[in-house]
């Protein structure tokens, strides 16, 4: 294959002998595979076995299978390396990533649980309808440096008085921010800017609108990136929705529009309400029809309902307003090219490939069904005389998402219940666990 000899020799011409195969997981983690670039051949042929299991970030670094893993004995999902995404990393000399295709050798087609594709399904979807999202991630993170005394062994990076919302970087006496920003331009991650965020050690960084696929790949390597430049250093770079109790949450908001098959935004409308056209104002629909259900996928750690709650910037009503960060959905100034909504539910861990499946699949259906979207949100968003709130712990939204059929079909089924199924065990864990609060609470007096 005269490609791969291309790619080869330009590998071995910059030095490259190693390639790491990546892919995300069901929640977004990425597994990888380092392959001698003189295995590679053999590797694109045929494939690379990884066990069908999700990456579990505890700090044992557990691996809990998924539906159709330990139940059927743990089989192969098979990975092939996509080399037209190979990219050197900065921090690993002789090393480039590529991302891999997932596939399931029992049946030679896409793995239920393979984010990527689940996300490629709803696009086909939104495509059938004349419809191409457009996306632009927004994440937020908390940079933690060691600190023996405190109980996780971990404190906010550089946390000096002043150190507030934009303050320049007065907080990073290291130049951590820097560096982050120049790596992630080496890598073509596509970034605009970063800046430091309202809380002590919280960094926001913005990614490039693109098309819908494309923007999540880049946060899905945003992320890993930004984690393994701060491991490098020492450091702790957490997209935990709510790692702290005295400090606001992380949010993943993700600006959304579609475009239509020549590349013109169909959200805008001077002519309609608001300046957005009926496509926009069905999608915006859409999102709050099926926010209880979204919420499980764009929320979707046990931590992720901490982060929400009146006065936090965070959402708690499932509302929509024009330029109001206090809803849920808010849409910019910005009309024309840039008419769009952004929508601010996500916590900074989701999985960038579900958030952005489960909004083009929400915003469709909105689409399909016609329904206008209530009034917008005037004033102050967390009065709960104006709107529903969102369900409040993750149980709650799997069962939203459980019952959410019209969503389920977009999404696909079958990934939907891979997706249940391995939440559904991870919040059995959690109801098993003893935690340092109940110590704490009853220990003394019980
Ligand atoms: N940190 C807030 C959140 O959790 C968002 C703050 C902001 O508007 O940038 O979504
Ligand atoms: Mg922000
Ligand atoms: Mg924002």
């Amino acid at each position: 294959n005269p490609d791969v000899r291309q790619h080869l020799e330009r590998l071995t011409a910059e030095g490259i002998d190693v390639v790491r195969v990546t892919y995300p997981d069901l929640i977004g983690v990425d597994r990888a595979r380092d392959v001698l670039v003189d295995q590679l051949p053999t590797a694109l042929r045929h494939g690379l076995a990884f066990c069908r299991a999700v990456y579990h970030t505890t700090p044992q670094g557990d691996v809990v299978p998924v539906a159709g893993g330990l139940d059927a004995g743990l089989p192969d999902v098979i990975v092939r390396p996509d080399l037209d995404t190979l990219v050197s990393l900065p921090w690993e000399p002789g090393v480039a990533s590529c991302l891999g295709e997932v596939e399931d050798p029992r049946t030679g087609s896409p793995a239920p649980e393979s984010p990527r594709d689940l996300l490629r399904t709803v696009l086909a979807r939104c495509a059938e309808h004349g419809l191409h999202p457009v996306v632009g991630p927004e994440l937020e993170y908390f940079l933690c440096e060691p600190d023996p005394a405190s109980p996780a062994g971990w404190r906010r990076y550089s946390e000096v008085s002043g150190a507030v919302y934009t303050a320049g970087l007065r907080a990073d006496p290291d130049n951590h921010l820097l560096r982050t920003l120049r790596m992630l331009r080496d890598l073509g991650i596509g970034v605009t800017s970063g800046n430091h965020e309202f809380d002590g050690g919280q960094i926001e960084i913005n990614l490039t609108h693109s098309t819908a696929l494309d923007a999540a790949d880049r946060a899905f390597r945003f992320k890993a990136a930004v984690k393994e430049l701060a491991r490098q250093e020492g450091k702790l770079a957490t997209f935990m929705a709510k790692p702290f109790n005295d400090a606001g949450g992380s949010g993943f908001h993700l600006h959304f529009s579609c475009e239509d098959g020549d590349g013109t935004n169909t959200f805008d409308d001077p002519a309609a309400p608001y300046g957005l056209s009926a496509t926009a104002r069905h999608a915006v629909a859409g999102v709050l029809a099926h926010a209880p259900a979204l919420a499980a996928l764009l929320n979707p750690s046990i931590n992720s309902y901490k982060r929400f709650g009146p006065d936090t910037l965070a959402p708690w009503l499932i509302d929509w307003g024009l330029d109001n960060r206090s809803a849920m959905l808010r849409v910019p100034p910005e009309r024309g090219p840039g008419a769009r909504f952004e929508l601010r539910l996500a916590d900074a861990g989701a999985n960038p490939y579900l958030l952005i499946a489960g909004t083009a699949a929400a915003a469709l259906l909105g689409v399909l069904a016609g329904e206008e979207p209530p009034a917008p949100l005037e004033g102050y968003g967390y009065d709960t005389a104006k709107a529903a709130v969102l369900p409040m712990n993750l149980p709650a939204a799997l069962d939203a998402l459980e019952a959410d059929a019209l969503l389920a079909d977009v999404i696909g089924v079958d990934a939907v219940a891979a997706f249940l199924s391995y939440k559904r065990e991870e919040v059995a864990r959690f109801q098993r666990h003893v935690t340092d609060w109940e110590f704490t609470e009853y220990a003394y007096h019980l």
